[in-house]
């Protein structure tokens, strides 16, 4: 198919390598690459202040592959593209599907608008390995178990597709630049609360390359033993890149499997799987749209949360007076990513010992990860608070102790992120509050001035949580 000049909408597919819609926009013609910054996604769903940072550096990188043809706006799509297609003069489109509900909403209607005015809309799959539409069980009911939906649905369909070159050759098409400009979106904070971040981050598709093979080199060969560490960089931290779709999942998945081969491989075989729990969270997100707002499980529509104002701001700003959570909190507060057993953590600490909604956890992620995803954050929360599909048991509380015991043997990551507490010996680092007072004054601690006691007793709060679980239980 040849087209003159057509529009390649870039979304949440910020690269030019095994980009599906950008090839085929390139191998019909002349391209004009636009990035619609949406206000009309609903109440809270804009992207949050870590994430606009992101964006806004994404952006820039992606302008600057595309030698600033890249043209920019704010405001609602449904508006903004037919505007610039009647402007530019083109009747065809390109885009990569998203699977968030209200992005489906909108473009299935924009879809609808356009080819009734006889428009060409050409949509392709740029972020997952398998869309959720082609994975059903025999009955053909949606997957609700992740084994079953990852080894039958997923590893026996057809496999994934093998990322794509990036196009031989880029024509931009000469059309006038209507282009609101990457500073109108505001993304940019107006104090500067995100230097860490900055250090940490490098946005765009050359640094999603990095890091991949900074993993494969370095750390994909532990990543089974070593991916419950917190103070080891033994995970990819690609979930931003992945996010942004500065790199497909096509690209991480066949980079590992042609360096490793097919053969058994513990560590790679749990990678992989990890990519099958990305691709789980969207499957149940497209399947079960409602999870954003409702339990999935509906019993725990009657669970009796709490709510505390101060709890809820000592969770947020890491002075719980439990180690390992603060240590997490304060984490995602510096550097906009948080470790995964940490994030189980936290979150079963919010939910299970605070006992507060998983809306509450889930909100403070949104506005503070980097990697701020509807599908992975949703599922990742239903999952800790026990109401989500395929979900840890409510009965199964996490001891925060146990678990800083356990993966921060050496008490490194609570040292990192809590200084404080750094000359503690590990015996204590903790459970600061076991702690002798003589240990507590050579460590330099005064519990209550140098970090906070326990906001509440581990043991009574985990007994207030069954007791709260036992009252939906049956229902
Ligand atoms: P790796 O271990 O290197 O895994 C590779 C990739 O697999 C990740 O980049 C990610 O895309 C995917 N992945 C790994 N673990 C999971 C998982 N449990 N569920 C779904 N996908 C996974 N992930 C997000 O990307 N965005 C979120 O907003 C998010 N919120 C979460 C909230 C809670 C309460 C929990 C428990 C988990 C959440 N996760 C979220 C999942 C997981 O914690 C992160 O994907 C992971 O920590 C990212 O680090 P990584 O890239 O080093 O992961």
């Amino acid at each position: 198919m040849t087209v003159p000049v057509s529009i390649m909408w870039f979304k949440k597919d910020l690269r030019v390598k095994d980009n599906p819609a950008l090839n085929a926009a390139c191998d019909a013609g002349k391209i004009i690459p636009v990035y619609i910054f949406d206000t009309s996604a609903p109440d809270g769903r804009l992207p949050g202040a870590a994430s606009k940072w992101w964006l806004h550096e994404s952006l820039k990188k992606l302008d600057e592959r595309l030698n600033g043809h890249l043209q920019i706006f704010k405001g609602e799509a449904k508006d903004i593209i037919p505007e610039l297609m009647d402007a530019f003069g083109t009747r065809h489109i390109f885009w990569n599907r998203l699977y968030e509900p209200w992005a489906i909403r909108r473009d299935k209607a924009l879809k609808k608008q356009l080819e009734d005015n006889d428009f060409k809309v050409h949509s392709f799959n740029g972020s997952l390995l398998w869309e959720p539409m082609k994975i059903e069980t025999k009955s053909g009911t949606p997957y609700k178990v992740y084994t079953p939906f990852y080894k039958k649905g997923c590893l026996q369909a057809a496999e994934p597709r093998y990322p794509k070159a990036p196009p031989a050759r880029i024509t931009y098409a000469d059309v006038p630049d209507k282009s609101d400009g990457l500073d109108a979106l505001e993304l940019l904070p107006d104090i500067n609360w995100h230097e860490d971040i900055q250090a940490t981050w490098k946005p765009g598709e050359d640094g999603a390359a990095d890091r991949l093979s900074t993993f494969i080199n370095d750390a994909a060969q532990q990543y089974d033993e070593q991916r419950d560490l917190p103070a080891v960089e033994g995970t990819s931290c690609l979930s931003p890149h992945l996010h942004w779709g500065e790199m497909s999942p096509n690209q991480v998945w066949y980079a590992i499997k042609d360096k490793f081969g097919d053969s058994e491989n513990k560590d790679i075989d749990t990678f992989l799987s990890e990519l099958g729990w990305r691709e789980f969270s969207y499957y149940l997100l497209y399947h079960f749209p409602d999870m954003v707002d409702k339990n999935f499980n509906d019993k725990f529509d009657k669970f009796n949360w709490r709510y505390s104002e101060k709890d809820l701001k000592a969770w947020q700003k890491g002075q719980t007076g439990i180690p390992i959570v603060d240590a997490g909190m304060r984490q995602l507060w510096q550097r906009g990513w948080m470790h995964n057993r940490v994030r189980m953590i936290v979150g079963s600490f919010l939910v299970k010992n605070l006992l507060m909604h998983w809306h509450q956890g889930e909100q403070w992620f949104w506005d503070c990860l980097v990697d701020a995803d509807l599908a992975n954050n949703t599922a990742g929360w239903q999952w800790v608070a026990g109401s989500g599909a395929d979900a840890a048991p409510y009965f199964r509380v996490f001891n925060p102790v146990l678990q800083g015991e356990k993966f921060d043997k050496e008490g490194e990551y609570v040292s990192q992120y809590c200084p404080e507490l750094k000359d503690l010996p590990k015996k204590y680092i903790h459970k600061p509050w076991e702690a002798p007072d003589d240990i507590l004054k050579d460590a330099g601690i005064t519990l209550g001035e140098d970090y906070p006691e326990p906001l509440v007793d581990l043991k009574a709060s985990r007994k207030r949580a069954l007791e709260a679980f036992d009252e939906i239980k049956g229902g």
